[in-house]
């Protein structure tokens, strides 16, 4: 939970009334979401409902046909300019996303690198460390994973456990204001969900600001500050997890919990 008084600093990811479509598809219907700094935000949703594009449009990898998103007070892929918003230079929005993690539900990872050069890539290739200094940077981070003896191991020769792990400490490279993840476990064998949540929850803890897709309610109770439920493109219902999750005030919201609980 944060304890920056607002005002102080700026929310760590704002979205300003945004609208995402696609042809006469409106998948974005207005969205207004303000997250803290250090704060953990869950989103939940059945299928469709546009959980996936938000989180893509707080990077940049959709772009918003109304409104827009700023990530510690700055605006992501555009600047206003005499009160107009103009798209910046591709090279400028890739700077802004390397500081945005991101960790996909089917992980990812360079198949052909080992699991330290994963981790290791990014502060490189974006001219931030040298590579002795990335590798160190890679084996502290994959022991904060649990992963310390994975380092020389491919990514075919992990589980998806340890594969998101290995994604997780790559996000956690690019030292990132805020990591998005889109339903992290959803890929995994139940008896795998466990050890990915556990890192997630550890980084939960420790004050990073987190905006979780997920259907893992009981996680979300136990480690999200907020809980979002977004149904049809627009946010129904949001709270702490125990309103939301435990009374809900949303017809809509309560027949979903109902099946996924
Ligand atoms: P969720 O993650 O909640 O399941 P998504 O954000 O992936 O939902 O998708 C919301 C809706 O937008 C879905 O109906 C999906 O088919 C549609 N959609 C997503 N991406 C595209 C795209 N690139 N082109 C057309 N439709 C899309
Ligand atoms: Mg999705």
């Amino acid at each position: 939970m944060s304890t920056a008084s607002p005002g102080v600093r700026p929310a760590a990811v704002e979205v300003h009334g945004v609208h995402k479509w696609y042809g006469a598809h409106r998948v974005l219907n207005g969205v207004d979401l303000t997250v803290r700094p250090g704060e953990v935000t869950a989103v939940l949703g059945p299928s469709g409902s546009g959980k996936s594009t938000l989180l893509r449009v707080v990077n940049h990898l959709e772009k918003p046909e109304i409104g827009y998103v700023s990530v510690n007070g700055e605006p992501i892929g555009v600047r206003r300019d005499g009160g107009r918003l103009k798209e910046l230079s591709e090279r400028a929005i890739l700077a802004q996303r390397s500081r945005i993690g991101f960790v996909f539900q089917n992980f990812h990872l360079f198949p052909h690198l080992t699991v330290l050069d994963n981790v290791a890539a990014a502060p490189v290739a974006t001219g931030r460390l040298r590579r002795t200094d990335a590798q160190e940077l890679a084996r502290e981070l994959l022991a904060r994973v649990g992963l310390t003896d994975k380092a020389g191991a491919y990514p075919r020769q992990l589980s998806g456990g340890q594969q998101q792990r290995v994604a997780i400490a790559r996000a956690l490279a690019l030292r990132p204001g805020v990591i998005l993840f889109d339903e992290p476990t959803s890929a995994l064998d139940p008896e795998l969900v466990g050890e990915v949540l556990a890192v997630i929850e550890d980084l939960a803890t420790s004050g990073t600001t987190l905006v979780v897709v997920t259907h893992e309610i009981g996680f979300a109770r136990r480690v999200a500050d907020r809980v979002v439920f977004l149904d049809g493109g627009r946010i129904v219902e949001q709270g702490p997890p125990a309103d939301v999750l435990d009374a809900p005030r949303h017809e809509r919201t309560r027949a979903f919990l109902s099946k996924v609980l």
